[in-house]
């Protein structure tokens, strides 16, 4: 039979070409990803051997070998795993067959040139591909255990491969690679030791290696005598089952990258045995920096590992960790649970709750004790991955404490790139203040002038500022904190009067001069009543005429673009127009309106307008304001020359 020629699906061409341009400095991965991909084999047939009983026959000796020749310059990594059939090798080897590949290519075009790319393509796992960074052409030859048929897979990487009958007796995959000239280095001792035992030493399986070894000359003897031996090239010891007294930090190091695919170190690590009524072993890593597959949020999460027995289950395992906690990857290892477990019996079970209850426990009492050890660390890990862990406080309501303590905020009392914690923000209240405040927005650019920070910078109340785009959601869930109420600067009637004698006095003054105001307020209200639900003079105000708040629950403005962003369905709020009774400009409009009601009604327009532009929002009707500022402008000019 001839062999059938395929075309790779582009986006298989595309990665592929990504592979060998951009991890070229990194080609010593190609071995420990096809190491990998066998060891997989060897996991996926041995649970299946457990369920299926047509393959009960098939002997459980699972090994991958490493076979060199050097005459033909190839590399061959063997298993005995559970092998490809036709389909299976045409969809897996062809095709790319993890979905959001198309939005991960698309990431890497906005990213070009980005050094970050080798980590991200590094992240995506590249896999099999890789081995075309140092070969000329790569043959796959797999038979599946249990079926008659086997096949060769054939490519040189630059756009199509073939697929052909053959006759390979047993079960399993060869992956030969045949190497190009500048990487023959792969075919020594040496290398590939040193490679299999940095990437690889923890696969469960041996991987095995023929080896030439000097047998020392007898006094009869001319020459020493050479003998191939095989050795097993891995120490094969899981390391997590392993004491953490014994296990070297650099040996973590490589673990985690192995099971991550991260270039860079983790930031913490977590490894424990629980002994007793249920039993478990858990090696967890907090990584440094967002992984890839955070981008996509609609995308499962696979992050822990389950190991029953020492023995792979699966990686995508929900219900070890919740959604909030997504970037934790890891291992866990349960004596407890059946070896058949699916999962749906996982996400019943009421064992793993309680094992997923202490796993974030620990996860969230390792960032507490890293935040106090070294803030500035704490904080670049913060930037990279608190976003994700604040929607804890939406989820996770019994561990809110806790997730609250982990945050991080700028405020009005910190530069730019400083950043303070509720602890340390209520250490450093002054004794007159009773809440913790907040504002809510964009940017710091866009709230730190903010009209309805002037009370309180005036009073030396300091406001955090919100600004991450999940704050909004998230600070709904933010009550209190130390017995403290939690508030926005934007909402609800503000009254920063430390005794309840300046409250009562300061509600006083404002109803008398709410007097005086009166038909002005009434008159805004009259022509705003589209936009704005009260008219009110306030205290909240410094140095500005005017600004908009929304009252106690009702949605804010950031609040409103934000989920119109997210094309949501959102009904205008109306909100309250406040207004500054000692500013100058409201006294003199107040004036205005007395003596001729008239000529107040562009001010007016003018006043609103300059409330939304204060506050980063968007005008209503920009020509009109636009209109009657010009107008306005001219006004004033004219009256300048004259
Ligand atoms: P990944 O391993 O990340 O899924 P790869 O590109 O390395 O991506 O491999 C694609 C698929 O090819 C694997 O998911 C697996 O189904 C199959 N595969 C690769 N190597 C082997 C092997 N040695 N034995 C059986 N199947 C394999």
């Amino acid at each position: 039979m001839a062999a059938k020629k395929h075309k790779f699906k582009t986006e298989t061409q595309k990665l592929l070409d990504l592979v060998i341009h951009s991890l070229y400095s990194h080609p010593d991965i190609f071995l420990r990803e096809i190491i990998s991909n066998a060891s997989d084999a060897c996991d996926r047939l041995r649970l299946q051997m457990l369920s299926d009983k047509s393959l009960k026959n098939e002997k459980s000796d699972f090994k991958i070998k490493i076979i060199r020749d050097e005459k033909s310059n190839t590399l061959t990594i063997s298993d005995n795993g559970l092998g490809m059939n036709e389909e299976e090798l045409l969809n897996n080897l062809g095709t790319i067959a993890r979905s959001g590949t198309k939005n991960f290519l698309e990431s890497l075009k906005q990213k070009k040139d980005n050094p970050e790319q080798i980590e991200l393509i590094g992240q995506f796992g590249v896999g099999f591909y890789s081995s075309f960074m140092v070969s000329s052409r790569v043959i796959v030859e797999t038979r599946k255990a249990g079926e008659e048929e086997s096949f060769r897979w054939e490519s040189d990487g630059s756009g199509s491969f073939t697929i052909d009958k053959i006759d390979k007796k047993t079960r399993g995959t060869d992956i030969i690679i045949h190497l190009k000239d500048e990487f023959k280095k792969y075919l020594e001792d040496y290398e590939i030791k040193s490679i299999v035992k940095k990437y690889s030493d923890y696969i469960e399986y041996p991987v095995l290696m023929d080896v030439e070894k000097y047998i020392p000359k007898k006094d009869d003897e001319k020459e020493p005598k050479k003998e191939i031996e095989e050795e097993t090239l891995n120490s094969q010891k899981a390391i997590w089952t392993r004491s953490p007294k014994e296990v070297k930090e650099d040996e973590y190091k490589e673990f985690y990258k192995q099971l991550t695919h991260d270039y860079t170190d983790h930031y913490a690590k977590i490894h424990y045995r629980v002994e007793g009524v249920t039993e478990y072993t858990a090696l967890l890593f907090i990584p440094a920096k967002a992984p890839f597959d955070l981008m996509f949020a609609a995308e499962k999460f696979k992050g822990i590992h389950l190991y029953v027995k020492r023995i792979f289950i699966m990686d995508d395992a929900e219900a070890l960790m919740p959604r909030y906690l997504r970037f934790v990857k890891g291992v866990l290892d349960s004596s407890d649970l059946p070896l058949n477990v699916s999962r749906e019996i996982l996400q019943q079970d009421k064992l793993l709750a309680k094992i997923k209850t202490n796993l974030v426990k620990k996860v969230l009492d390792t960032l507490a004790q890293k935040k106090e050890k070294d803030k500035d660390k704490y904080l670049d890990f913060f930037k990279e991955l608190g976003g994700i862990l604040k929607e804890g406080l939406a989820s996770d309501f019994e561990n809110q404490k806790k997730i609250m303590e982990l945050l991080l905020f700028e405020s009005t009392s910190t530069k730019p790139g400083e950043y303070v914690s509720l602890d340390e923000y209520v250490k450093n209240m002054p004794s007159d203040q009773k809440e913790i405040y907040y504002i809510t927005g964009e940017s710091r650019a866009e709230v730190e002038n903010s009209p309805h920070l002037e009370a309180f910078n005036k009073k030396k109340f300091e406001v955090l500022y919100l600004t991450d785009s999940i704050d909004e959601l998230i600070s709904q869930h933010m009550n209190e904190y130390e017995g403290k109420k939690i508030k926005s600067v934007l909402k609800g009637d503000l009254d920063l009067s430390s005794t309840e004698e300046e409250k009562e006095s300061n509600k006083k003054a404002l109803s008398e001069k709410q007097d005086s105001f009166k038909g002005l307020l009434e008159l805004i209200q009259k022509k705003l009543d589209e936009n704005v639900k009260e008219v009110r003079l306030s205290n909240r105000l410094v140095s500005s005429p005017a600004c908009l708040v929304t009252d106690e629950f009702g949605m804010s403005s950031s609040m409103e673009r934000l989920m119109k962003s997210m094309n949501q369905n959102v009904p205008k709020t109306k909100r309250i127009f406040e207004l500054n009774p000692d500013h100058s400009i409201i006294k003199l409009l107040n004036e205005l309106y007395v003596k001729d009601r008239k000529k107040t009604d562009d001010y007016i327009v003018l006043l609103y307008n300059q409330a939304l532009i204060a506050e980063g929002g968007k005008l209503d009707n920009p020509d009109k304001f636009s209109g009657i500022f010009s107008n306005v402008m001219e006004e004033n000019i004219k009256t300048l020359i004259k």
